[in-house]
């Protein structure tokens, strides 16, 4: 069974058609990336995903779970598929260290002794293991968004979303956050990244997929060649 399975999905904000028509199916360890203009529906397709918004119509499998079914609960679908955001959610009067260990604790009711341990060695991954005991007001942007990502590899995700993750970032910054998302596609995680960074959809991504008013309007598997016309 693939990762993600949209079929003849629609969504709708009120009388707003927001997704139109859309078919699109994600393997598992496939990176996908999203480009498009700004309103064009990138953020909705992402948040469908997991849950955040719920589709009007057509079919939307997810790891197994049937995102169509209102009896699907939608937490279960967000201990499975991760999100790292523009602006971080990183929780303000957490240390960095217990901002990556909440998740696992709190709703995975994990060993402490073991989360703490794990966290140490993705903060570590991320390259920033010395931050263990700062507090997210302390980082800079690169290393918050860095963080993020722990947080959300933490809780063990099937996939990831990323929500043009670089966009709020000084450019010196957009490198290293680049990096780290390059490590865990390799690591073979299936992740879905909206993103203006063409050079990471063409490095890393296996497929670009394009969207304009609500549709998508082409599905590259030739990342390269995507480029050429
Ligand atoms: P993108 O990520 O490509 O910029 P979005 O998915 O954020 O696009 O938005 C697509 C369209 O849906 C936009 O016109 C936006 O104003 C509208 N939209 C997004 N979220 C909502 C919402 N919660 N309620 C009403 N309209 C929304
Ligand atoms: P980067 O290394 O990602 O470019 P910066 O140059 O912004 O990040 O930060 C370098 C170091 O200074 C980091 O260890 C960071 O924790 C620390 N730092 C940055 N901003 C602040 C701040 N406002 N207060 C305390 N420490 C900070």
């Amino acid at each position: 069974m693939s990762m993600i399975e949209f079929h003849d999905v629609e969504k709708y904000y009120g009388k707003f058609h927001a997704l139109k028509d859309i078919n699109l199916t994600i393997e598992r360890g496939e990176v996908v990336t999203i480009i498009g203009p700004s309103g064009s529906g990138k953020s909705t397709l992402l948040r469908t995903i997991n849950g955040l918004e719920r589709i009007s119509s057509g079919q939307l499998i997810v790891n197994n779970f049937d995102l169509a079914d209102k009896k699907t609960n939608m937490n279960k679908i967000r201990k499975n598929v991760g999100m790292v955001f523009q602006h971080f959610n990183l929780y303000a009067n957490k240390t960095i260290l217990d901002n990556i260990t909440l998740g696992p604790l709190m709703v995975l009711k994990r060993d402490k002794a073991e989360v703490e341990k794990e966290a140490y060695d993705l903060l570590d991954m991320v390259g920033l293991k010395d931050q263990a005991k700062k507090y997210p007001a302390m980082l800079s942007g690169g290393q918050k968004q860095r963080v993020a990502i722990a947080r959300s590899l933490a809780m063990k995700p099937a996939a990831i979303l990323f929500d043009e993750p670089t966009s709020a970032l000084d450019p010196e910054m957009i490198g290293d956050v680049l990096d780290v998302m390059q490590t865990i596609a390799k690591e073979g995680m299936t992740m879905v990244v909206v993103t203006h960074e063409m050079g990471f959809a063409r490095r890393v991504g296996d497929r670009i997929v394009f969207m304009a008013d609500g549709q998508i309007l082409e599905d590259a598997s030739d990342v390269n060649g995507f480029f050429d016309h």
